[in-house]
C-alpha cells in the first residue's frame, strides 16, 4: 500500500509529457492503468493511498513539498529503458511513503534490492523519507563484504530452493538437471507459488515483475532472458552456484531424487539396445523413471563443462 504521493523522473527535472510517458513506462501495467493527468491532481492529493507521476514543474514543486534523490545500482537498472539508466532520480512526495513503496513505484521489486543507503547510512524497508534524503538501492551482492551494514533479508542458503513461475518450464528442467530443487507446475497459481515460497523457504524466480512485488515475497529474482540457457546463466551466475551444481543427481521431470540402481533390477520394457550398450542405470525415487548415460549424456556434460568455464573465464 503506497501511503504517499509520489512524484518521480529518470533524467531530472522532467521538461515535456514524453518525459512523464517515458517513465510511466518502467512501471508494472497496473500503474500505466492508473496514468494521471494535471488535471486529475485534486482528487489524487485527496486519495488515501495513491502513487503517481508528475512533470515536476513548479505548481508541482509546490504540491509535493519534499524531495528525495534516489540512485539504484547495478542490474537494479535493468528495470529502466535504456537511456534512462544509472541516473539519478529525484523523487518529489506528500505525506510519509515508506522507502519500500517508493523503490517498487519507481519499478523495482524490492527483492531484488538487499542494501538501502539512506544519507550514507543503511535503512531498512520499513525507512520513512524525509525532505532532503538521498538514497542508494543496491541488489544482492554475492561477493562483496558488507557485512557491516543492514541487509535486508537474511543471506541466501548456500544450498537454495527454487520455485518457478509458470512460464519457465525448461529452465526448471536445466536447473533440475544440474541438482538444483526445483518446484514447478505450468498451472500454478500465483497465490500458490508464493505461498509454497514461504513455507518451504524458496526463492521465486520469474519473468512477472508483479508477483516480486507481492508483500508476502522476500526472496525472489526477476530472470532478465528469455533463452532458457541464457536463464540457467543468469540463475547460476547470479545466486553464485558453480560450486554447487551436482549433475545428474535430480529427475528432470519431478524433482526427485535419482539414485544408481542395478541393471538387472530394471524390468521395465526398456529397449533390448539400451540394455545391451549401457552399464549405469539410475531411478528416480519419486516417479520410477530410469535414466542412463545414452547419447544426451555427452550432450548435457559439455553444457555443464561451458557453464563452469564461464565462471572461470
Ligand atoms: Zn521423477
Amino acid at each position: 500500500m503506497i501511503t504517499g504521493s509520489v512524484v518521480s523522473s529518470l533524467q531530472g527535472e522532467p521538461r515535456s509529457t514524453h518525459d512523464i510517458d517515458m517513465v510511466v513506462a518502467i512501471q508494472s501495467s497496473k500503474a500505466q492503468d492508473q496514468k494521471i493527468h494535471f488535471n486529475h491532481l485534486p482528487e489524487l492529493l485527496s486519495g488515501a493511498a495513491t502513487m503517481c507521476l508528475f512533470p515536476a514543474d513548479g505548481a508541482m514543486s509546490k504540491m509535493m513539498s519534499n524531495i528525495a534523490t534516489f540512485r539504484f545500482y547495478e542490474e537494479l537498472n535493468d528495470f529502466f529503458a535504456k537511456g534512462k539508466r544509472k541516473a539519478t532520480i529525484p523523487v518529489y512526495f506528500r505525506g510519509n511513503p515508506t522507502v519500500k513503496d517508493i523503490i517498487e513505484s519507481i519499478g523495482v521489486p524490492h527483492t531484488e534490492v538487499d542494501l538501502i543507503l539512506v544519507n550514507s547510512k543503511s535503512v531498512n524497508f520499513s525507512y520513512h523519507l524525509k525532505n532532503g534524503d538521498r538514497v542508494s538501492v543496491y541488489p544482492v551482492f554475492e561477493s562483496l563484504d558488507i557485512s557491516n551494514v543492514t541487509h535486508l533479508r537474511a543471506k541466501p542458503l548456500r544450498q537454495p530452493k527454487y520455485i518457478l513461475d509458470v512460464h519457465l518450464g525448461k529452465l526448471a528442467k536445466y536447473l533440475r538437471m544440474l541438482g538444483f530443487d526445483t518446484r514447478y507446475k505450468n498451472n500454478y497459481h500465483d497465490s500458490q507459488i508464493v505461498s509454497i515460497a514461504g513455507n518451504e523457504k524458496r526463492i521465486i524466480l520469474t519473468r512477472d515483475i508483479g508477483i516480486l512485488k507481492i508483500k508476502k515475497v522476500t526472496c525472489g529474482y526477476w530472470i532478465r532472458s528469455q533463452n532458457p540457457k541464457k536463464q540457467l546463466q543468469e540463475v547460476i551466475g547470479h545466486f553464485d552456484l558453480y560450486s554447487s551444481i551436482k549433475p545428474f543427481h535430480r529427475c528432470m521431470d519431478c524433482n526427485g531424487i535419482i539414485k544408481k540402481v542395478k541393471k538387472e533390477s530394471i524390468h521395465d520394457n526398456m529397449e533390448e539396445k539400451t540394455k545391451k550398450y549401457y552399464n549405469e542405470f539410475y531411478r528416480c525415487k519419486s516417479c520410477g523413471k530410469i535414466y542412463w548415460q545414452g547419447s544426451h549424456y555427452d550432450r548435457m556434460k559439455k553444457f555443464i563443462e561451458d557453464l563452469k568455464g564461464m565462471d572461470s573465464a
